[in-house]
């Protein structure tokens, strides 16, 4: 592409994505379409000839971007709502410019040097002691990959880096502990690493919702005395469902007594602790060994960033170093990323988020959170204030889980569940706000999370309506 021709589309895709980001909201938030139906509008077979960028462009617009799912709309609230913001965005970009691959900090000096940067500000901003150093991975369900593969290696007298573990008769079953509402990507990273889901230890989770301190000690002797050995315990700060906080600092005391390796899943959450006020939720954090956060989930820091901040960084390179003959350099104190994870090749992820931080600025940052979760405080006080509604777990950040609970079907926990599925369904056909679900202690609850930049106080509102709305034309009627 010459560069005149270069410059040209790059100012029309600027243009298209200025466009994007401030029409978003006209958009519904999920298209309505039907699988298959943006395959048919494409040619099946490549293009023989090269197709001017005009062309290209116009198809993006007209095929591609109506067709998305808008995560970047200010109704999207379900899941853990995101933001690809402006800084980030532009980070993103300029990174695809460079094309570096930083696995050695002699492919990529400055993307390395930047990583270790911005995961210190991170660890700053989140009020963690200096010994803690991070790195960048695609997504949390790596980052616990990772640590528990790092966790597994220091197991002494095993070497399954070396030997593996089939075949093998002095390898007992290798348990794992997180709550029953701890993310699935402990169990991906327990397939993965070949220790099985059977060795996750689900703890039972209190009335709040957080692991429970003493089934987890009770499970632990239990296993030991059964001749497995434990290999660690990942808590978890903000689940998923409910954004419950396991109790870290107990937790935390537990491992250490029991020398076992703590890994925090902070995904979600961890972003909350750059605001003090909310530190004391996580208090005990600093005992981990290892902590995820993802800036690409409430750091507006587009997808994908997931920062992984380790007390001990030789853990995770003891577990992954390998150096094939043609990577070797000579840079004596360089950090080299590959060392400490699968992956060989690595994207410059670090730039977009040392745009967002310096952006915004920390104080910048913690305000938006803090509005984030004032947003969620309105709407479960209106839940709370509407009878057929009732909210289904504590709120301490920015996501709130309810239902609808019509008088005529309280006795009915399955017609219950059927009919708020079907209230999620036709409030999500609406078009303006997007909610998720999930299943607290086996009933079908509803979402709503607030963590888009452009998410007002009027698209919360819009939510309540359409739910109060929703809610009251399928109630069932008595019968005359
Ligand atoms: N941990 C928690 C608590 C999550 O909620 C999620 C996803 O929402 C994940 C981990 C997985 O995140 P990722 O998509 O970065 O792997």
């Amino acid at each position: 592409m010459p560069p005149d021709e270069f410059r040209a589309a790059a100012h029309e895709t600027a243009d298209l994505l200025a466009d994007y980001l401030a029409g978003v909201g006209r958009y519904d938030v999920v298209p309505k379409i039907a699988p298959g139906d943006v395959r048919k509008t494409l040619p099946a077979a490549p293009p023989e000839r090269g197709e001017a960028m005009d062309a290209i462009l116009a198809d993006y617009k007209h095929l591609i971007e109506p067709n998305v799912t808008h995560w970047n709309h200010p109704g999207f609230m379900a899941y853990f709502a995101i933001t690809g913001s402006g800084p980030g965005v532009l980070g993103e970009a300029l990174a695809a410019g460079l094309n570096v691959n930083a696995m050695l900090w002699r492919t990529g000096p400055a993307p390395t040097e930047l990583e270790e940067l911005v995961c210190d500000w991170l660890r700053q901003m989140v009020g963690l002691p200096p010994e803690f150093k991070g790195h960048i991975n695609d997504t949390a369900s790596i980052a616990t990959l990772l640590s528990l593969a790092a966790a597994r290696h220091r197991l002494p007298g095993l070497d399954i880096r070396t030997k593996g573990m089939a075949g093998r008769g002095d390898v007992p079953p290798l348990t794992i502990y997180c709550s029953d509402q701890a993310h699935s990507s402990v169990d991906k990273a327990a397939i993965t690493l070949g220790l099985g889901t059977e060795n996750v230890r689900k703890i039972p989770s209190d009335a709040l919702f957080r692991m429970d301190v003493a089934a987890l000690r009770d499970a632990i002797t239990l296993d030991r005395t059964a001749g497995c050995l434990p290999v660690a315990v990942v808590a978890t700060a903000g689940t998923t469902s409910t954004t419950s906080v396991d109790l870290l600092r107990a937790i935390g005391e537990l491992c250490r007594a029991e020398k076992l390796w703590l890994h925090v899943d902070a995904a979600y959450a961890g972003s909350a602790c750059i605001c003090p006020e909310f530190r004391a939720l996580l208090d005990g954090l600093e005992l981990a060994d290892t902590i995820v956060l993802n800036p690409h989930k409430w750091l507006f820091t587009p997808v994908d960033c997931s920062v992984l901040l380790a007390r001990e960084p030789d853990a995770l390179k003891n577990a992954f170093a390998l150096v094939p003959e043609y990577l070797k350099t000579s840079d004596a104190g360089a950090t080299n990323l590959m060392d400490y994870g699968v992956q060989l090749g690595r994207r410059f992820r670090a730039l977009k988020l040392w745009f967002v931080i310096r952006y915004f600025g920390v104080e910048g940052l913690r305000e938006r959170i803090r509005a984030h979760c004032a947003l969620a405080q309105e709407f479960k006080q209106w839940v709370e204030g509407e009878p057929a509604f009732e909210l289904c777990a504590p709120v301490p950040f920015s996501t709130v889980c309810f239902r609808s609970m019509p008088e005529q079907l309280k006795t009915d926990p399955a017609a219950l569940d059927r009919f708020n599925e079907k209230l999620l369904a036709e409030v999500n056909a609406a078009g303006p706000v997007f909610l998720s679900s999930t299943k607290l202690r086996g009933r079908v609850v509803l979402r709503l999370t607030v963590g888009n930049l452009r998410t007002t106080r009027e698209h919360v509102a819009k939510a309540s309506e359409l739910l109060k709305r929703c809610a009251d034309e399928a109630q069932p009627r008595p019968s005359k």
